[in-house]
Formats: structure tokens, C-alpha cells, sequence
């Protein structure tokens, strides 16, 4: 299948041509579900509103009538979302429990407000609790007719393999460095700072895109670096760089909960209240800014260490005699060059960082304060045994 011959809102899907084609393929016999697996940031989203628009639109995707575009802004009445709204995806009391698996497979067995089929999506559909899976298996067992389940996940290996085997599974590599520096630079992002965005954001397109165009987008790896300086000083210092660090990540929640209320503006009249029609569609949006802003401290964590992480990196290609357009911090090849650090070092300072960001990515650890006081105690410790090597 040549590109030219996909419906347009499936050749639209970025970056991966491979799972394009094949969505494109299924179009004409669906199958009953699906499991679209790859890393954060590789367009499975993306790939997801297009299928649902191809699957929804009369003429099977053209990405201009109204079905199209309802879909594609996931606000089509027929397609019906499930998300973790707190760490896990729940299986609820009963199907008034919204947001719950019970809620979810329940509507799987009702007739769409529109005719035509139903598209129903699990994001993140590793987080579905054993007893959320097994309501969810039911209907995976005997599928209602004209619905489409399509699961998400990151990691889908975390999903119980009696979901995973009634599922076909679609995979989603992550975005080549060559293609999300080029979609950056379309948007008008210069060459050196969509390189610098794609590399911090280890590929990540939505990442790598708030990285090069939000006013803050560096100031995690500026924090990172600054405070990951003061601990090399010395234990005493560490306690204080988890302190700063921290900090930084409440700046963020408030900078990040005023950039998400701009996005309401289209929606609002001129007295700034919301518009009749779009009550519905604004009221879904504050559910997810409301989860956006309680990931947003340890989003920031995460970014921070990561920058960390690319800082030691970066210290190790060069300790080994790699050269600078290797790095991850292009823009800071001089002062990497100048880190009196050797590799060895740098590989224990990524493994402290690694496992720092474990933990933190477990949301069910609640306290990130001791577990970024560890691990700075533990780079203080690293500098200060390799400064006698030297
Ligand atoms: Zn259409």
C-alpha cells in the first residue's frame, strides 16, 4: 500500500509508516481489538484519533466532515475514553461508577448515541487492576457488535496476558531523531534547539515540543544542573539540592496550571464565562488539567532527572573519547569538555539517577523528598571518592 493510496487522517499519522499502513489495512475488517504498544511519545495517540476517524467517518477518513473532526479532538459522541484517574484504572462499584472499568465495559452493550460504530479507548491500559482486567475480559470475550476496543500502553508487558492474547497488537517505535527534529523546524523551531528538545527528550515528540516552545521548557535541565553542581560540593550540600530541586517542581505546577488556563479561552464568551454548547467539552478538559496538574511535580522530577542523567551521559561519551556531536547537550560541549569527571564515575552517577527515577515513577511512593535526598547523597558521595582518584 503506497502512501498516496492511505485515507488522508491515517496518512496524517506521523512517523510511522509501518503501523499507518497496517491501521490502513484493517480498515476494511476490523477486528473487535486492538493494543497499540510503544514508548510515551511515538503517536500512538495520534494514531488512535485517526483510526477512530477513519472507523467513524462515512467515507472512511477523509479528515474534513464532522465525524472527522470530532474524532480526532477525541469529542466524538462514539467514542468513549478510560483512563487511570488516580495510579491504577479501577473496576468500580457498578456501571454508574464513572471512570471505572465497570462504567467502561457496561457502555460497551448500549446503543451509540450516533449510528454507526463505537470506538472504546483504554490509555495507559497497564494500569488496569486484576479485578478492572477481568470486566474488561468480558467483553473482550464476547464483543459487542460495531464496537472497537483499542487498549494503549507504554508498557504492555504489565497487561495480564488473558487481555493481552484477545487483543491485536500494534507496535509503535519510537520516533527516529531525523523525523522529530524535521516536524519541530516545520513548526518553526530552529535546527540546534529542536536537536537539543528531541535528545533531552529521549525521542519524545510531545516532550521535545514543550521543551523548544514553552518559555520554560529548558528550566528543568537549567535546575537540574544547577543543583546537581552544588551537591557535587559535598554531603552537606546534597540535603539542600533535594531542597531546591523541589522546590522548582511547585514552581512548575503553578507556571503549568496558568499556560492550561489559556486553553479555555476559545470556549469562554466575552465576559469570560464558558459558552452554553461547550459546558460539556470544558468540563471534560478541567478533569484532565486536573490530572495534568497532579503529575506535574514529579513530571518535572522526571525531566529534571533525565536532564541529569544526559549531563553524566554526555560526561562519559567524551571521558571515552566520543566526540561532540554525540552529545545530548549539544549547546554545552565546552563546559562538558572541561568536567573533570572519568567515565567510570559518570556510568555510577547515571545508575544513582536511574534508579531514583524508579522510584519516583512509582506512584504509590509518596515521599520524593527522601528518595532525591538519597540519591544526592549518594552523587556527593561518588565525587568525592573519585576526587582522590584523579
Ligand atoms: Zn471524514
Amino acid at each position: 500500500m503506497t502512501i498516496a493510496s492511505l485515507p488522508p487522517v491515517i496518512r496524517d499519522v506521523p512517523g510511522q509508516d509501518n503501523a499507518a499502513a497496517f491501521l490502513a489495512r484493517a480498515l476494511a475488517h476490523p477486528s473487535h481489538a486492538y493494543l497499540f504498544s510503544g514508548p510515551e511519545g511515538s503517536g500512538k495517540r495520534l494514531a488512535m484519533r485517526a483510526f477512530a476517524a477513519a472507523l467513524l467517518c462515512p467515507d472512511g477518513g477523509c479528515g474534513d466532515c464532522r465525524a472527522c473532526r470530532l474524532a480526532l479532538g477525541e469529542r466524538h459522541p462514539n467514542m468513549l475514553l478510560l483512563e487511570p484517574t488516580g495510579p491504577d484504572i479501577l473496576v468500580g462499584k457498578d456501571a454508574q461508577d464513572p471512570n471505572t472499568a465497570r462504567w467502561f465495559a457496561s457502555r460497551a452493550y448500549l446503543t451509540p448515541p450516533e449510528p454507526g460504530r463505537k470506538i472504546m479507548v483504554v490509555l495507559q491500559a497497564d494500569r488496569l487492576r486484576v479485578e478492572a482486567a477481568d470486566v474488561l475480559l468480558k467483553a473482550l470475550e464476547e464483543p459487542p457488535t460495531d464496537t472497537i476496543f483499542v487498549l494503549m500502553s507504554a508498557r504492555p508487558d504489565e497487561l495480564p496476558e488473558t487481555v493481552r492474547s484477545r487483543v491485536q497488537e500494534i507496535g509503535f517505535p519510537p520516533l527516529s531523531e531525523a523525523f522529530v527534529v524535521d516536524a519541530l523546524m516545520s513548526e518553526g523551531v530552529s535546527e540546534d534547539l529542536a536537536r537539543l528538545a528531541c535528545r533531552l527528550a529521549g525521542g519524545n515528540l510531545g516532550r521535545a515540543r514543550r521543551t523548544a516552545k514553552s518559555e520554560h521548557g529548558l528550566d528543568s535541565r537549567t535546575v537540574a544542573l544547577s543543583v546537581g553542581a552544588k551537591a557535587a560540593a559535598g554531603p552537606g550540600q546534597a540535603l539542600g539540592a533535594a531542597e531546591e530541586l523541589l522546590a522548582a517542581a511547585k514552581g512548575f505546577r503553578g507556571v503549568l496550571g496558568e499556560e492550561l488556563e489559556l486553553e479555555f479561552e476559545p470556549f469562554l464568551d466575552p465576559n469570560g464565562k464558558p459558552e452554553e454548547a461547550f459546558k460539556g467539552i470544558i468540563r471534560r478538559m478541567k478533569d484532565q488539567h486536573e490530572r495534568r496538574l497532579r503529575r506535574a511535580e514529579r513530571e518535572f522530577l522526571d525531566s529534571a532527572l533525565l536532564a541529569l542523567a544526559a549531563h553524566w551521559r554526555d560526561v562519559a561519551v567524551l571521558a571515552s573519547g566520543g566526540g561532540p556531536e554525540m552529545l545530548i547537550n549539544v549547546d554545552l560541549a565546552e563546559e562538558l569538555q572541561a568536567a573533570p569527571a572519568g567515565a567510570a564515575q559518570a556510568g555510577l552517577a547515571m545508575g544513582h539517577i536511574e534508579q531514583a527515577r524508579a522510584d519516583l515513577a512509582d506512584e504509590t511512593n509518596l515521599n520524593a523528598r527522601l528518595v532525591l535526598e538519597r540519591m544526592f547523597l549518594k552523587l556527593a558521595r561518588l565525587n568525592q571518592d573519585h576526587a582522590f582518584v584523579q
